[in-house]
């Protein structure tokens, strides 16, 4: 929880992990199992755990979220922006942003106009909105906001009995998934495990690529945060993922499909130590950093496990807190029982 809150609450959009990065390095040279802290030159932090082979297991987690970049001040100060990752165009008039990379935090709404002057009642594109602070273009300038200054939106997590509420679950969860790895791994592995934060996810699966070309893993685990539908008006083959049925594993989206040996795999672990998951509904849609990973070399098996989230790549997201304890689980759970002569049985070699 701790790990969560401040992953989430830190500013890291597509392009501009810097604050997470800082935070997984740190974090990892803390942890007693890691041995090897790295950083690669377009940013992903790789912390590696040294296993009883050299067969390599590749865990990874995005540390990006969706955010936007600035592309246009007007002498008033108003500012015109691109956007980091995908987002619903209708949830972003009347949110409110923040500016963290500036001399201070500095804070601003996308602004909307009132209904009795029309606003509200058509969708805008996104070359129509604006993001006020209140500063003036001299303002902004001195406090270090210009053209491609970058900003996301101003949450800070909330929690109840059941369910996180909160910005950024996909990918802070799989971060803190990591993290929870590092710490709580107990005895020496089977594999070499190396735990990958990779950068630009939303942009195209970037940082994943490069991730995946630097460790060359033989397997992968790729822990993610996804979307759930099971809300009122929507119908159960529309859910895509049940929010509190535990993490969701992928068989098929637009990027990879999923090896069934390698699913059935974890599958058989996720049981013996009585985790409970789902899968995810197949859909030609949606992908994760495994649609790189699993291409390399002579092609790397990878299951993607996701927590449902509901309302994701907004201001708001809910995730259940069973799904959360189910996903650090299953993390620690695959990396301590994945053996290699397991699956030379499966793959030949
Ligand atoms: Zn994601």
């Amino acid at each position: 929880m701790k790990d969560l809150k401040k992953l989430v609450n830190l500013t890291g959009p597509a392009g501009f992990e810097n604050e997470i990065g800082d935070l997984m390095f740190e974090r990892f040279k803390k942890s007693k199992a890691v041995k090897e802290v790295k950083r690669d030159r377009i940013g992903n932090v790789y912390g590696i755990i040294p296993g009883k082979t050299e067969n390599k297991l590749m865990v990874a987690a995005h540390m990006d979220e969706v955010g936007f970049i600035v592309s246009y001040i007007s002498d008033k100060g108003f500012m015109r922006f691109a956007p980091l990752g995908g987002y619903d165009k209708k949830i972003l008039p009347n949110s409110k942003v923040v500016f963290r990379d500036t001399k201070k935090t500095v804070k601003g709404v996308i602004g909307l106009n009132p209904p009795h002057a029309g606003g509200g009642d058509k969708v805008l594109e996104i070359k129509d909105l604006f993001i006020d602070t209140g500063y003036d273009k001299k303002e902004l300038e001195k406090l270090g906001i210009k053209l491609g200054s970058v900003c996301v939106f101003d949450t800070t997590l909330d929690e109840n009995e059941n369910v996180y509420i909160g910005k950024g679950f996909d990918d802070r969860v799989g971060c803190s998934v990591l993290l929870n790895i590092a710490d709580n791994i107990k005895m020496k592995p089977d594999f070499t495990i190396v735990l990958a934060a990779t950068v630009q996810e939303e942009l195209g699966l970037r940082g994943g690529e490069v991730a995946a070309r630097t460790i060359r893993p033989d397997y992968a685990l790729i822990f993610e945060g996804t979307y759930s539908m099971d809300t009122p008006g929507n119908r159960p083959d529309d859910w895509t993922s049940y929010f509190g049925h535990g993490p969701a594993i992928t068989l098929f989206d637009r990027t990879m499909a999923a090896d069934r040996k390698y699913i059935d795999y974890i599958e058989k672990i996720a049981k013996k130590e009585k985790i409970k998951y789902q899968y995810k509904q197949p859909r030609n849609a949606g992908g994760t950093d495994a649609g790189k990973i699993h291409l390399m070399d002579n092609g790397v098996p990878c299951c993607v496990m996701a927590a449902p989230c509901r309302y994701i790549h907004s201001a708001y997201t809910l995730m259940h807190k069973d799904d959360y304890k189910a996903m650090k689980k299953l993390g620690v759970a695959l990396c301590t029982n994945f053996k290699y002569s397991d699956l030379k049985k499966i793959y030949g070699f």
